[in-house]
């Protein structure tokens, strides 16, 4: 039985692990991390195509059991007059819209399906290098220990190390000049917000929220920040935030600034970066899917849905190809143009997202958004990015 080593166990790493075991290969995933982390990565959406890949690998009823189900979002200018709706999801078949949920619980979701199908998940196990033979590929990680496979996949997300073992010139990730900053909140008596995110362009900062059934509230805000390096951004402490927030925020339309009052354990602040035009997605016994060849920012809510396709792709290759050459060749031939597709998208909404506009050049934005906004609702431009199916 051939047998893979894959590299990360966030979205991509166990998808992949799951169907590369169905296509009658061994498995095994190394995670840098020690544990699962319950908190990291506050939550996000997982599209439509996302959870058709889910439901193949049977897990969208329990992925959605506690998500809240989001066909729409809802945008709103920074003086609270609404501006348009926007399909998240095909435009015409709401009940097959996105999902948004913690990732934590995505990760629970994946890691759970991973140890019922008898895969080994470690953690604490950091690649560190690899070594190429002929005939397999060896890992040697950061605790000494090593495995060898026949081939490696690398679900190691957008800081990559197995990208830059396949190609050493790979591109680095590219700031959007924003940073993400979001956490939970519980507002007294704010009424939930079934099927919607509200999305609202502040006058100095973005801010999206929706709030569930039981009312808690996931909340976001895209800070325009074109200089701020990760270390810069893990060196604010939740207060700080908290305080910067609030006075980003203190005139945006209720009830954004009540959710910054009411904000309920950790913060989370990640600077938004993407990837793309990674010339080599494979190289020899080494392929890298997700993240580690194109990263898109949160702005299409596709990122987590295009691993999940990126992993169900591999894994039928590797199933029909006739050798493992061929089918990263095959997986790399369907699923560049698309991701890449979804990069360009999302960095066009993130031109709407950054702050740069004078008071002239908000009101322009504000009175323009809603023609453009106008027919949204019902626009199927995006369907094909929903509708998008890959069959085991
Ligand atoms: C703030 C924010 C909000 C987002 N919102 C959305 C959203 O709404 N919708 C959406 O679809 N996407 C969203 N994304 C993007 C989404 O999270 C990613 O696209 C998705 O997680 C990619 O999955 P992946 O498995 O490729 O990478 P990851 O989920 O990043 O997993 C990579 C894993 O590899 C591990 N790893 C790294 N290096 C090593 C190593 N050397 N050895 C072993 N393990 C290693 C990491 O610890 C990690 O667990 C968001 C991202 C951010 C930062």
């Amino acid at each position: 039985m051939p047998k893979a080593l894959i590299i990360g166990g966030g979205v991509a790493g166990p998808a992949t692990a799951l169907f590369l075991q169905r296509a009658g290969w061994e498995v095994e995933i190394f995670e840098a991390h020690s544990a699962p982390d319950p908190f990291g990565g506050l939550f996000l959406n997982v599209a439509t195509n996302g959870l058709a890949v889910l439901d193949q690998l049977g897990l969208r009823e329990r992925l959605v059991s506690d998500g809240h189900l989001c066909p729409r979002m809802v945008m709103v200018s920074g003086r609270g007059r609404p501006l348009g709706v926007v399909p998240n999801g095909p435009a015409a078949d709401p009940a097959r819209g996105s999902v948004v949920v913690r990732r934590s619980w995505l990760h629970e979701v994946l890691h759970d399906a991973v140890v019922a199908a008898g895969i080994c998940h470690r953690f604490g196990a950091r690649l560190l290098r690899i070594e190429e033979r002929s005939d397999r590929v060896v890992a040697h990680f950061a605790d000494g220990s090593t495995a060898s496979g026949d081939v490696l996949v690398g679900a190691d997300g957008v800081g990559s190390v197995v990208r830059t073992a396949i190609d050493p010139d790979a591109p680095a990730p590219a700031s959007s000049g924003l940073i993400s900053v979001g956490g939970f909140s519980r507002v007294p008596g704010l009424e939930p917000t079934p099927g919607e995110q509200y999305m609202v362009f502040g006058a100095k900062s973005f801010f999206g929220y929706l709030v569930r059934d039981d009312g808690t509230v996931y909340w976001f805000a895209n800070v325009t920040d074109r200089n701020a390096s990760r270390d810069d951004i893990r060196a604010v402490s939740d207060d700080e935030w908290l305080r910067r927030l609030r006075t980003l925020h203190a005139d945006d339309p209720h009830p954004v600034p009540q959710i910054l009052e009411h904000v309920e354990g950790e913060i989370g602040a990640y600077p938004l970066a993407d990837l793309t035009h990674v010339p080599h997605w494979h190289r020899g016994r080494l392929v890298a899917v997700g993240d580690a060849v194109h990263a898109t920012s949160p702005s299409a809510g596709q990122g987590a849905s295009l691993a999940l396709e990126d992993a169900i792709s591999l894994a039928r290759h590797l199933r029909d190809d006739v050798d493992h050459e061929q089918a990263f060749a095959g997986y790399e031939h369907d699923r560049r143009p698309r991701a890449e597709e979804v990069v360009a998208y999302a960095r066009a909404v993130n031109r709407n997202k950054r702050v740069t506009k004078s008071k002239l050049g908000i009101a322009m934005r504000d009175a323009m958004l809603p023609l453009f906004l106008r027919s949204a609702a019902s626009d199927t431009r995006n369907d094909h990015l929903y509708n998008h199916v890959i069959r085991w």
